[in-house]
């Protein structure tokens, strides 16, 4: 316990002073520390090391379903991000398929709002399928659980555009980018997770014989 608890502030320390992107903030009502700590708590974060699914190493994982399961948590980091939308007439939420589903349902309830999915065709384009709609003008908060390279966010933006729907801001419960998305438009997570990477040859935990993990797949 006491490990993690250190590994926390580590990571406090090395989010700071990264907030590249002129509209990236942290949630307003729920501390970073707060936050890694429910991840830590629920194994959604955890130390060892690990081989990652890009064939790099890392002496940290994180799986976001393993925190979502636990619902009455989730509930908690969901009102979060769903304070900082409030009084910002959001009329729909929208998330893309699957990670988001969840994440986007809990915010719309929050907002007492409608929410919906996109999800992949054949071609793994996004789509509104089943039946939902969005109307020109309709204001629409986009909600993910994990933002990396943003590629899904950019795809479901562009999807509300496509219907004439105004996209006002995208909510993400952990942001991975480490500064490397800009959508134009505000962007909130809840914390950020700069995980560190090494090349197998470089690898501080190969050199120590540490044995390494391969965690399910995302
Ligand atoms: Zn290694």
């Amino acid at each position: 316990m006491e490990l993690r608890q250190i590994s926390i502030i580590l990571l406090l320390r090395s989010n700071s002073g990264k907030n590249t992107s002129k509209y990236s903030s942290q949630g307003k009502f729920m501390h970073e520390a707060v936050v890694l700590q429910y991840l830590s708590e629920t194994g959604a974060l955890l130390e060892g090391h690990f081989l990652l699914r890009s064939g790099l190493h890392s002496d940290r994982y994180f799986q976001a379903a393993l925190v979502l399961q636990h619902t009455v948590i989730a509930a908690k980091l969901c009102a979060a991000m769903a304070e900082a939308w409030e009084g910002q007439n959001i009329e729909t939420v929208i998330s893309p398929a699957i990670g988001g589903i969840l994440v986007g349902q809990e915010i719309g309830r929050c907002l007492g709002v409608k929410a919906i999915f996109a999800e992949k065709d054949e071609q793994s384009n996004l789509l509104l399928r089943r039946g939902f709609t969005l109307k020109p003008g309709e204001r629409v908060l986009v909600a993910e659980d994990v933002i990396t390279k943003g590629g899904r966010v950019q795809q479901t933006l562009d999807l509300v555009r496509a219907q004439g729907a105004i996209p006002v801001g995208i909510a993400a419960m952990v942001d991975r980018s480490a500064g490397g998305v800009d959508f134009g438009i505000p962007f909130r997570s809840l914390v950020k997770l700069n995980l560190p990477t090494f090349e197998p040859t470089q690898c501080p935990l190969c050199q120590k014989g540490i044995p390494i993990d391969k965690p399910g797949s995302k």
